[in-house]
């Protein structure tokens, strides 16, 4: 059985304007901001039923109805998505819940989720034509393009703060990107990028900059109600940097409910920042709808180090709308979560992924989450890749 995207337009997050899918779109032009995918649902749902499911592929593009690649010649793959979501029962009782899982999302092709989201960005950047691309990344984001730029035999820029972990500047040197070290923060390394794409002609597929990488990001949404015998859990605990895989889940949950997977019910989404840079978490405090930049942004976790998110509305309004909350937790806390999670569950996550588990404790001893709810810790990444990032003696305890 063939299943074919049923992708109708592009939509300014913002105002609602719409734009055609079939050109290369960044931002919206008047306004600067994310532009989301459309589908024509009605038909997908004809397709796409939770009883098709059993027949299809096993990566993140068996959802293909509701991704936004045209031509299958054009789908990059590697593997991305199909992830385990892990009962963690010895966990859930030492945090005295009953119902826990983690998203293992380590697991993906480059350790991390990015994958999801760059396959679907360089995936469909080859589709409209865009075979040269550029990222400023402090992380796991641009080894992900390096990696599905290669696969795709197409070119990559990478502009990357020289304080990121050696593992993501290595990586991208062995997939062949261009790699250009930055003296400074993620902010310098962007304008460095927006400079070379303007100079050189490149496609720069930072996160919601252009539609695509929350539609790979999304897939985990689609994954965990599935996973669940299409029931959502209670409560999402996710890291956010940018926010794309907080926004995607969420968007993810409409589309579900549109297609008749899920009814009216919602997770509660939970973002947790890092106390270094919490730009969303102080956003949310102050009810506002966006985010002022962080100064100074410092922890040890790559990627929740985004001192500003040009998705910040997205995040806030879809943590408020879905009655969850926003915290913050500290390097140490994300440190001794990795360690607990090792120990107890055999998943060496990466200190955002410890986050989760740090968060989680203070929702519980706060009373915001019951033991009785089934509660996902997202786990980003994989903790391998940030051996030269955490303090020395860190399991010796
Ligand atoms: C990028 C990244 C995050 C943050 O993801 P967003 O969806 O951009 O908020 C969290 N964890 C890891 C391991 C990452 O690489």
């Amino acid at each position: 059985m063939k299943y074919e995207s049923t992708i109708t337009h592009l939509e300014c997050t913002l105002t609602g304007e719409r734009f055609d899918a079939s050109h290369p779109h960044r931002t919206n032009p008047a306004n600067g901001k994310p532009l989301f995918a459309r589908y024509d649902l009605d038909k997908a749902k004809s397709s796409l039923t939770k009883e098709s499911l059993s027949d299809r592929r096993n990566d993140m593009w068996r959802y293909q109805e509701v991704m936004p690649v045209i031509d299958d010649a054009n789908i990059i793959a590697l593997g991305e998505g199909g992830t385990p979501l892990l009962n963690a029962d010895r966990l859930a009782s030492e945090v005295g819940i009953d119902t826990l899982f983690i998203k293992d999302e380590g697991v993906n092709p480059t350790g991390s989720f990015k994958a999801r989201g760059l396959c679907a960005a360089v995936s469909k950047a080859k589709e409209l034509g865009q075979t040269r691309l550029t990222m400023p990344s402090a992380g796991n984001a641009a080894g992900a393009m390096s990696a599905y730029a290669a696969a795709g035999g197409m070119e990559a820029h990478v502009f990357m703060p020289k304080d990121a972990p050696i593992a993501n500047k290595i990586e991208c040197q062995a997939y062949g990107a261009k790699l250009t070290l930055v003296d400074g923060f993620i902010t310098d390394a962007g304008q460095m990028s927006q400079q070379a794409a303007a100079e050189l002609g490149l496609f720069d597929v930072s996160t919601l900059r252009e539609p695509y990488r929350a539609e790979g990001k999304k897939t985990m949404g689609y994954e965990i109600v599935e996973q669940m015998g299409f029931e959502v859990p209670d409560v999402i605990v996710y890291p956010t940097g940018g926010g794309t895989g907080i926004v995607g889940i969420w968007k993810a949950m409409d589309e579900m409910e549109q297609l008749g997977w899920i009814g009216s019910e919602r997770p509660r989404m939970v973002c947790v920042q890092a106390e270094g840079c919490a730009p969303l978490v102080a956003a949310y405090e102050k009810g506002e709808e966006f985010a002022d930049p962080f100064p100074d942004p410092q922890t040890l976790a790559a990627g929740m180090r985004v001192p500003a998110a040009i998705g910040d509305f997205l995040v806030i309004r879809a943590v408020r709308e879905s009655g969850g909350t926003a915290i913050t937790v500290s390097d140490g806390e994300m440190v001794d979560g990795m360690v607990e999670m090792a120990r107890t569950e055999g998943v060496f996550a990466a200190p955002e992924g410890g986050a989760t588990l740090a968060a989680l404790r203070k929702l519980i001893n706060s009373g915001q989450v019951t033991s009785d709810e089934r509660v996902v810790l997202l786990v980003t990444g994989n903790g391998h890749k940030y051996l030269d990032m955490l303090p020395e003696g860190v399991a010796q305890s």
